[in-house]
């Protein structure tokens, strides 16, 4: 009986120096990743640099997503879908519709070229417990899959619009952003460019309120045009979105209620314009769940709460902060243990302290967590982990260098005697979150 095969997506990103065709290099990975006999996904795959065209093209390959089960995956088992691309190297533009006011310090929208060099790593960085990051790419996937089949949207209907909404610093903005990278780089075979548009949705209807309306149109008559480029995939970020009602809200008690209305209406309209066409995706974030536009929020086919992140994901996050110090040299170099085996040895120590409570063996606990620095230094982030809950992300990405500021005296060589022992003492000082 033949085995099920299982799609697993390849992403090559070639050199900014490349002139190669996307074709060539895709065939010479494909033959190349044929002869391999095992796939580990994700992983960053290695091998193919003694290939020399493929040396002098090619920065990086992945193994980056598959709907398998497991993480590892016999090649004869995969069906391997490689995508080719080259990031942009151009900074987003601010002053597409126009240029800024004077002393507006931001812009209302700006524009990139997808997939960009300044994107790059973002979607791996991002850590959440639940599948967000899956659910949302599978959700792109049948909105393909219902235009190419030409569904009658009449009968079965969705708009293009996912809002992600929770707390500050949850990573939803770099969460679109990513998505708008990924989904550049899984449709390049079908469309030959893709643009980001950002709206800062706060810059548009507040300080810029006198000016509004025509923003708004000149905005969209833009959009607009990048959408009639069919061979252009067009990724609409707004972010911000509450700050539609706040622009109804204030409307209803100012002087000219009408013009502010008409202005909102307006975005809606334009918006809803946009669900017939099937190169753009709109992706929206908000802070404040309760002050959504209902209008907005019946727009959206996904709406998606982003929390604060979980003990394993903040173990998770701070874990890349370490292995990014380690890799610059601040941290000398540790191996440091993913979330579940670092939960495990705790569980363990645990275990072992309870027996010698209870007057056991006298068990080897000290021994067993000093036996070598990685699960040491794991154990202890872990606990770490358990005391940073209800940081957001970006507090936490912000932690090491606080860490490092408030033990300034200890000289980055030194980092690791520094980092104290499960048990003893020093775990107080560790623990500072
Ligand atoms: P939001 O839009 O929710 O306010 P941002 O996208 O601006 O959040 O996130 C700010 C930074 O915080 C991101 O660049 C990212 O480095 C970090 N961050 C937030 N949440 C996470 C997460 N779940 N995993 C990893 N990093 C995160």
């Amino acid at each position: 009986m033949a085995s099920h095969r299982w799609p697993v997506h390849i992403e090559v990103r070639l050199k900014p120096t490349s002139t190669a065709r996307f074709d060539t290099i895709s065939e010479l990975v494909k033959e190349l990743l044929e002869q391999d006999e095992t796939l580990y996904i994700p992983s960053v795959l290695s091998g193919w640099e003694t290939h020399r065209v493929l040396r002098q093209n090619v920065e990086i390959i992945t193994a980056s997503e598959s709907s398998c089960p497991s993480h590892v995956l016999p090649v004869g088992e995969a069906i391997l879908e490689i995508h080719i691309y080259q990031p942009s190297q151009m900074d987003s533009s601010e002053d597409w519709i126009g240029g800024r006011l004077d002393g507006d310090d931001l812009s209302p929208a700006t524009v990139c070229d997808l997939p960009n060099g300044s994107l790059e790593g973002v979607w791996d960085s991002l850590v959440y417990e639940d599948e967000i990051k899956p659910r949302l790419l599978n959700y792109i996937y049948a909105t393909l899959l219902f235009s190419d089949a030409d569904v009658d949207s009449n009968i079965v209907a969705w708009n293009r619009v996912v809002l992600l909404h929770g707390p500050p610093g949850t990573g939803k903005t770099s969460l679109c952003r990513a998505l708008a990278q990924k989904l550049s780089i899984r449709l390049s075979s079908r469309y030959a460019h893709s643009k980001l548009v950002e709206i800062n949705s706060h810059s548009l209807f507040s300080k810029w309120f006198s000016e509004s309306g025509k923003l708004v149109g000149k905005l969209f008559a833009n959009i607009t045009d990048l959408v009639d480029d069919d061979t252009t995939f067009v990724v609409v970020l707004i972010d911000e979105v509450e700050s539609l009602t706040a622009a109804r809200t204030s409307a209803m008690s100012g002087n000219e209620p009408s013009d502010a209305i008409r202005v909102v209406n307006a975005l809606l309209t334009q918006l809803d314009k946009l669900k017939h066409r099937k190169n753009v995706l709109i992706m929206s974030t908000s802070n404040l769940t309760q002050a959504i536009d209902s209008a907005y929020i019946d727009r959206a086919d996904i709406v998606q709460y982003v929390g604060l992140p979980a003990q394993s994901a903040i173990y998770s996050i701070l874990r890349t902060c370490l292995l990014e110090l380690v890799r610059v040299s601040i941290i000398t170099s540790v191996d440091i243990l993913d979330a579940k085996q670092a939960e495990a040895d705790v569980r363990t120590v645990a275990m072992m302290e309870s027996e010698d409570e209870d007057g056991g063996t006298g068990g080897d606990n000290e021994g067993f967590i000093n036996q070598n620095r990685s699960r040491r230094v794991s154990v202890l982030l872990w606990i770490l982990a358990g005391k940073c809950k209800g940081m957001s992300g970006r507090s936490l990405r912000r932690l090491p260098v606080l860490a490092q500021a408030r033990h300034i005296g200890v000289s980055a060589a030194n980092w690791s005697s520094a980092v104290p022992s499960a048990n003893g003492g020093g775990a107080r000082r560790g623990g500072a979150s």
